[in-house]
């Protein structure tokens, strides 16, 4: 049976790119040698990094100023990279759940740390909206996805001070105005590439402007003067990352994936709302993320949890069990799940309806 993935992350990836990587792996370029066995300084490396980068640009329409990196370390290294980087007395962060949480308690270390709105009054099942920003603060920090609670930012602040965004799971599923961001940043594993990535954009001109010492692997500068090249990159990932991002370019780019993402999101979140048995843990439609997309079942049916799981498992559906912090079910529909994919989804939730 086909089985459909839904997994939150590491997440499904178009089979072209993974069948193309695997063939790498065999063999790269010809080489008789395998992508996994090659330096990342032999002369055919170089041009993937060099088109990964210059893709993400092209993709994502990135102003002049700005580079690219693919570092290791996750998404988790990065709230601690971009405190050290980037704050120098006081940074504001918007507290939309874990990821947000996270962030928040590396930067606690080096300096102040304003909570500028949080949705924690309601499970963070909204985004908090009309907050003030304070005009001394460092940079203000957003999770634009959250992957547990399934909101999502579809839209990039205004703000007078730095910006800096966590897209670590809506990366490259719409257009964003990079010029509005001094950095973003993200682990790969959600929508870019497998796990063992990092990807960050970072304003070169906003960098250098704290008075720490910050140790050499942790200083963005490296990795810009180095082109992501001052120790081993993730190699077979930053791979996987090209393979994808040729993908996306041939889907038709970012308003590409735009589109089919609210596609998915329209046939899921219409289901849920029809079904007698589910509701959306997300109400308000703006707030609604594309990517996660969460939902439980009404307190009257709420005994059927593991019945519908194990009825959708057995259909094939993969990773339908919600994070233990919202309970119920999120199906995580990253850039290469399929309109179909989500059909059989909503095809299972409609005959366990008819059933019960
Ligand atoms: C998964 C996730 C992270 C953590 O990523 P790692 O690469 O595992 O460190 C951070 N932020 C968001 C929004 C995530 O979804």
């Amino acid at each position: 049976m086909k089985k459909i993935n839904f997994n939150a992350g590491p997440c499904i990836l178009p089979r072209e790119v993974i069948e193309k990587t695997a063939q790498q792996i065999l063999d790269f370029n010809g080489s008789g040698l395998s992508l996994a066995e090659i330096s990342h300084r032999a002369k055919d490396f170089q041009p993937v990094v060099d088109e990964a980068v210059a893709l993400i640009k092209e993709l994502l329409n990135i102003p002049e100023g700005y580079s690219v990196l693919f570092l290791g370390g996750g998404a988790s290294l990065e709230f601690c990279m971009v405190p050290y980087n980037f704050l120098e007395k006081k940074a504001g962060y918007l507290n939309t759940g874990v990821w947000a949480k996270k962030a928040m308690k590396e930067a606690k270390l080096f300096g102040e740390v304003v909570e500028v709105a949080t949705s924690a009054d309601k499970n963070f099942s909204y985004i908090p909206k009309g907050f003030e920003v304070p005009e001394d603060l460092d940079y203000l920090h957003v999770t634009s996805n959250n992957t547990i609670y399934g909101t999502e930012m579809r839209y990039d602040l205004d703000t007078k001070v730095r910006l800096i965004g966590d897209m670590s799971s809506d990366f490259l599923s719409r257009p964003v105005d990079v010029a509005k961001y001094d950095m973003i940043y993200g682990g790969a594993q959600k929508n870019l590439s497998m796990a063992g990535v990092t990807f960050v954009i970072v304003k070169d001109d906003a960098l250098g402007k704290v008075t720490r010492q910050i140790p050499t692997m942790l200083d963005y500068r490296t990795h810009v003067s180095k082109g992501s090249m001052f120790n081993t990159p993730p190699v077979v990932p930053i791979y996987t990352a090209l393979e994808n991002l040729r993908w996306v370019k041939a889907q038709g780019g970012v308003e590409a994936m735009a589109k089919i993402a609210k596609e998915r999101a329209d046939l899921l979140y219409g289901e849920i709302d029809r079904n007698k048995l589910f509701r959306a843990t997300v109400q308000d439609a703006e707030d609604r993320s594309y990517m996660n997309i969460c939902f439980v079942l009404n307190d009257e049916y709420a005994d059927l949890q593991q019945e519908f799981f194990d009825y959708a498992t057995s259909k094939g559906m993969v990773g339908i069990k919600g994070h233990r912090d919202v309970g119920g079910f999120r199906a995580s529909c990253y850039n290469a799940q399929t309109v179909e994919g989500v059909q059989a989804l909503v095809d299972v939730m409609k005959e366990f309806e008819a059933n019960h």
